[in-house]
């Protein structure tokens, strides 16, 4: 069984799936796709996020603003933990910082990043961090604001080695999306390799970022399985060890997400003393 850790649900393109959402994780769940952690983009998304999780079994659900993400008024701690909590939400993001773009002003990311990291402390939820090209000001504010008892994950991460331990020795994971299958993208490979596995995720971030061989059409949570066959291929193992210590590693973070998963697949897990 695999877990897409990181998908936007109500941003999918549906026009191969006759504009239903529902034949879309239907694909996914034939290929064994069996959870999915739909992301939220900004707090205006969460209500509808949330209705998709109650006619969905197998969808759970994030809160919280993205580093880019133009918003009217930013949401202090309270307002995101309240949001949280109110829809059952079972983390807090996405978040985090980008520099590599300047829609946003670095010192509101800065600001907007704290705040969430300060909810995710407040509500006990684990927090999903976007970064890029921010490696020092993301560690200092997760060193600092961050509950190492709760954690979170760095995802879609396409920053380097080092900084990837770093932020597993504060308890965060590193989730790999498909740019691990792109052509050039061999120190993204190199971390498949070289990162323990009990500290990996596996995501899409679909409608963005479909994996080889389906780059440059949009992209969709049953192609999780594509990047978690490369990182199999990386590191020499099946297919079902990282399937498995992948969707263990998922239920271990988003610990809200447990009692919601498939008894079948906790079973496995529990069997496998994997959780
Ligand atoms: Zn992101
Ligand atoms: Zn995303």
């Amino acid at each position: 069984m695999f877990i897409d850790s990181h998908c936007h649900l109500d941003r999918l393109d549906l026009t191969a799936h006759g504009g239903d959402i529902g034949v879309a994780l239907e694909a996914a769940r034939t290929r064994r796709v069996r959870q999915f952690l739909a992301i939220a983009v900004t707090l205006d998304d969460v209500p509808a996020l949330a209705e998709m999780s109650r006619q969905h079994d197998d969808v759970v659900i994030s809160a919280g603003v993205h580093p880019l993400h133009t918003v009217p008024r930013e949401p202090e701690a309270s307002a995101i933990a309240e949001c949280a909590e109110r829809y059952q939400a079972v983390a807090i993001g996405e978040t985090g910082l980008d520099y590599h773009y300047d829609a946003i002003p670095r010192e509101q990311q800065f600001d907007r990043f704290k705040q969430h990291l300060i909810a995710a402390t407040e509500c006990q939820l684990p927090i999903i961090v976007h970064t890029r090209d921010a490696r020092d000001d993301t560690l200092a504010l997760m060193r600092e604001y961050s509950d190492p008892a709760v954690g979170g994950v760095l995802h879609c991460f396409t920053e380097d080695l080092d900084m990837a331990r770093e932020a597993v020795s504060m308890g965060f994971y590193i989730s790999l999306s498909g740019i691990v299958t792109f052509r050039n993208a061999t120190s993204i490979r190199e971390l498949a390799r070289r990162l323990p596995l009990d500290r990996l995720l596996i995501e899409t971030d679909s409608p963005y970022l479909a994996p080889v061989p389906y780059r440059g059409i949009p992209n969709e949570p049953q192609w999780v399985v594509e990047v978690a066959e490369c990182i199999a291929a990386e590191r020499g193992i099946s297919v079902d060890e990282v399937a498995m210590q992948t969707t263990a590693n998922f239920y271990h973070l988003f610990r809200a997400a447990a009692p919601q998963a498939p008894s079948d697949v906790y079973d496995s897990l529990a069997n496998a003393g994997l959780v």
